[in-house]
């Protein structure tokens, strides 16, 4: 059978919709692109539902989408993402939750979600609260990861994911943290519940008196002294792609999430520490690895680059305008590099971050996938509205990850 490699770019939050300030275009639209028109031209594109249309999803389920997953039937919340971006292998009947290092005051009302964004010291915090024994014989995992979050897991017999997160959500400074409570009627959740508080409490003891505070207070930072918890989830099975296709996937991000979701799916990840998950990331260093991972024994390679999202949350059409002509110019490199013949080259986003609206939008991503026989739609411009008339218009990300699939020559046929 005839077999192809391929390379994906996910630009996540890449979509975006028209801005005023960049005469009505939107910033895929604005920027100068002349690599990427020339990919463009050379396969085929379209604005792609990452899920449906007018539905918006995390990264998470973005992500789980363009690996071609049924997320109603494998997405298990974002807990056991995070664990597994914290590196903890997650057992059947674990709960893993998103933590946050907090600062609380003597009554414990938050004073800041993020403990002063707290950057250094984490690690030994982290490490005060792992192997914690609570009431039943419940063990907890604790892990870091970057800035204020950690992985926080328990594990034992009879746990549920069905209880209230403590973590009351961005405007609660002032307020008190929510009382852990169960979200259904089984005695599963209602122990769970009884559980997060025991573990809140202790951690608070333990975080208050621990070095690493003591000398932020001595410095006048705010004491990392609490862990709110939310986004609890049980890990089911989640077949690997290797299991449902037969390829050997790898993925090269800086961010942690997307290294999280892409072991759990069974790809090799490669990071570095000038991948920073930031405007600043070393883009022609993640293609540079990615063309390496190409000459070896790797047939699908993803390449993550997480700052068009970062600028569209942070409203800043210009930032994702200058990332994605930075992108450009590492295309220029990689398409140099390159044989089309041999290797599908795309892009797409995990979901549209509208700079305007400052958060995810259901609108549909726009997307290519190039390759020296794929069929031409003929557009050889960049942007949301060139690809209006492209042949994956209005298709979904798991059509798209079907196609690639197929153009790869790994699918089996169905019918005789
Ligand atoms: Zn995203």
């Amino acid at each position: 059978m005839r077999r192809k490699q391929g390379l994906l770019i996910v630009c996540d939050g890449l979509g975006d919709r028209p801005i005023g300030r960049l005469n009505g275009d939107t910033p895929l639209e604005h920027a100068s692109t002349p690599n990427l028109d020339r990919l463009v031209s050379q396969g085929m594109v379209g604005n792609v539902y990452p899920y449906k249309p007018g539905v918006r999803v995390g990264t998470d389920v973005g992500h789980l989408l363009i690996l071609g997953y049924d997320t109603e039937t494998y997405y298990y919340g974002r807990g056991p993402i995070e664990a597994a971006s914290a590196g903890i292998d997650l057992k059947p009947g674990d709960v893993a939750f998103r933590g946050n290092f907090a600062t609380v005051d003597g009554d414990r009302r938050i004073i800041d979600r993020r403990a002063g964004r707290i950057t250094e010291g984490t690690a030994e915090l982290a490490r005060a609260l792992n192997g914690m024994t609570l009431e039943h014989g419940v063990i907890v995992l604790a892990k870091e990861l970057t800035s204020h979050r950690l992985a926080v897991v328990f594990r034992g017999a009879g746990l549920s994911a069905s209880v209230k997160d403590t973590d009351p959500g961005a405007t609660s400074e002032g307020n008190p943290w929510q009382d852990p409570s169960p979200l259904d009627a089984t005695p599963e959740a209602a122990r769970t519940a009884v559980l997060v508080r025991e573990f809140s409490i202790k951690a608070s003891n333990i975080l208050s008196n621990h070095p690493v505070n003591l000398e932020r207070k001595k410095r006048g930072s705010l004491p990392a002294n609490f862990i709110l918890l939310r986004g609890p989830g049980m890990m089911g099975p989640l077949p690997k792609l290797d299991e449902r296709f037969p390829l050997k996937p790898a993925c090269v991000a800086g961010d942690k999430t997307i290294l999280g979701i892409t072991r759990m799916a069974g790809f090799d990840t490669f990071t570095d520490p000038r991948f920073t998950g930031e405007a600043d990331t070393w883009l022609q260093g993640k293609l540079e690895k990615a063309l390496q991972l190409l000459h070896t024994d790797y047939d699908w390679v993803l390449v993550h680059v997480k700052a068009p999202d970062l600028a569209g949350h942070d409203h800043k059409p210009e930032g994702k305008v200058e990332i994605i002509e930075r992108l450009d110019e590492a295309m220029g490199f990689l398409l140099k590099e390159i044989d089309l013949s041999r290797c599908y080259v795309g892009f797409t986003a995990d979901h549209s971050t509208p700079c305007e609206v400052g958060d995810h939008s259901g609108d549909p991503v726009p997307t290519c996938i190039a390759g020296a026989d794929v069929r031409k739609d003929g557009i050889n411009r960049t942007g949301e509205r060139f690809f209006r008339s492209g042949s994956l218009q209005n298709l979904s990300a798991r059509d798209i990850f079907m196609i690639q699939m197929d153009l790869m020559g790994r699918t089996e046929k169905y019918g005789a």
